[in-house]
């Protein structure tokens, strides 16, 4: 038997006692090195957002140990630390041929951790496809880096993929929480020249600037579409990536893009059933501004190209890391910061062992 942190059904989370996962034959058995909680486990929870779970360990921000590997598996064996993605697909999947692995199997089903399966926040946790999800944790990468290679990095970059930035965009990052503050330095490397950051906490503030924010605006402080509008001389933007807020985000998004401009939203809608495009800001179907939604990429050759940006010294992920624990039985404090969200927090993590 093992021990793990689960949401016990909606609304309600705590430890219990399981059944230690089982090894097939392309799988690995890992014991976590250190984890950390996620905006994405607190909307699972507490707003059922995926539906009703029962006793399913949570959590799917990673890295760890290998302790089994099925007999098909050839680069990895017990011993070896690794990092995971959040995202697991299935390599051999149709969906992953078609390049939308993180749909393998089914509308976001290459989430297994904490969605259809057991999460790492248990003393073991599995990973399908062992060779194709896992990556050999670099010595320059830390237990605490490597846990936002998981989540906060591949999902923040993918704002920027999915919102297409280009040499010199002008571009607004809705939500500067961890994956927001990843889409501005993704935004930034990537070229862009304004960052419009959308944020109100200082702590948030601060590092979007380190990332590359170049200007600041609050969504408390009126519309947004008319805050960008009048700070862009009425222009617009270029490109808008979407990590914060729900589904009212989009309409002033939407408002404040130039004809041609494109929104990447990474952002995870807890709630709400539609989301309203306006009409004459949409240019009455005509202004070919195209809004793309997208589940991170997971996989072992995107962790070991984002983890190359940490090794050579051209991200730093540091900053995010606002709280760290020692130890596994923190595990239950750090989500509830996660879900509390006190004003100095950015991202908590738990050290289990280095
Ligand atoms: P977070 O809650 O720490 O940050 C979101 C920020 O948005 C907060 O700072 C909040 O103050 C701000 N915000 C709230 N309402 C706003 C509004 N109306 N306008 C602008 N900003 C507003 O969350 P996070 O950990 O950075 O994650 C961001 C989102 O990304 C979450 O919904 C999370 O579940 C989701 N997510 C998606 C994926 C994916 O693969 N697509 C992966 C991980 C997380
Ligand atoms: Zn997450």
């Amino acid at each position: 038997m093992m021990k793990g942190y689960a949401m016990l059904s909606t609304g309600k989370t705590g430890w219990i006692q399981k059944e230690k996962p089982v090894c097939g034959p392309k799988d690995a058995i890992v014991r976590p090195l250190a984890v950390s909680p996620c905006t994405s486990d607190v909307h699972t929870v507490w707003e059922g957002a995926l539906g009703d779970r029962h006793n399913m360990i949570l959590g799917h921000e990673g890295c760890g140990v290998v302790v089994e590997v099925g007999a098909a598996v050839k680069d990895f064996k017990p011993g070896d630390r690794i990092m995971v993605a959040a995202i697991t697909p299935d390599w051999d999947s149709i969906e992953a041929q078609e390049g939308y692995a993180m749909h393998s199997g089914g509308m976001l089903a290459g989430w297994k951790f904490s969605n259809f399966k057991d999460g790492v926040f248990g003393e073991y946790f599995h990973v399908n496809d062992a060779d194709g999800n896992l990556a050999h944790l670099p010595d320059n990468v830390t237990v605490e880096e490597a846990c936002m290679l998981s989540d906060m990095v591949p999902t923040g970059f993918h704002g920027a993929e999915l919102a297409d930035i280009q040499f010199g965009d002008t571009v607004l990052v809705v939500g500067i929480g961890p994956v927001g503050l990843m889409s501005v330095a993704a935004a930034n490397m990537r070229g862009a020249s304004r960052i419009i950051a959308v944020g109100t906490r200082q702590v948030c503030i601060d590092a979007a600037k380190g990332y590359g924010a170049t200007d600041f605006i609050s969504y408390k402080d009126g519309p947004l579409d008319e805050q960008v509008l009048k700070l862009t001389n009425g222009k617009g933007v270029d490109k808008a990536i979407v990590a914060g807020g729900g589904v009212e985000t989009f309409e002033p998004v939407i408002n404040a893009l130039k004809p041609g401009g494109k929104i990447g939203n990474v952002n995870y809608l807890g709630g709400g059933d539609y989301i309203n495009i306006p009409r004459v800001g949409w240019g009455v179907g005509m202004g070919h501004k195209q809004i793309n939604g997208g589940l991170m990429p997971g996989g072992r050759a995107r962790i070991e190209r984002l983890a190359r940006l940490i090794q050579y010294g051209k991200l730093d992920v540091n900053p995010l890391l606002t709280h760290k624990f020692e130890g596994f039985d923190h595990i239950e404090e750090a989500l509830f910061l996660m879900k509390d969200k006190p004003r100095d927090l950015i991202k908590p993590v738990v050290v289990i062992e280095r």
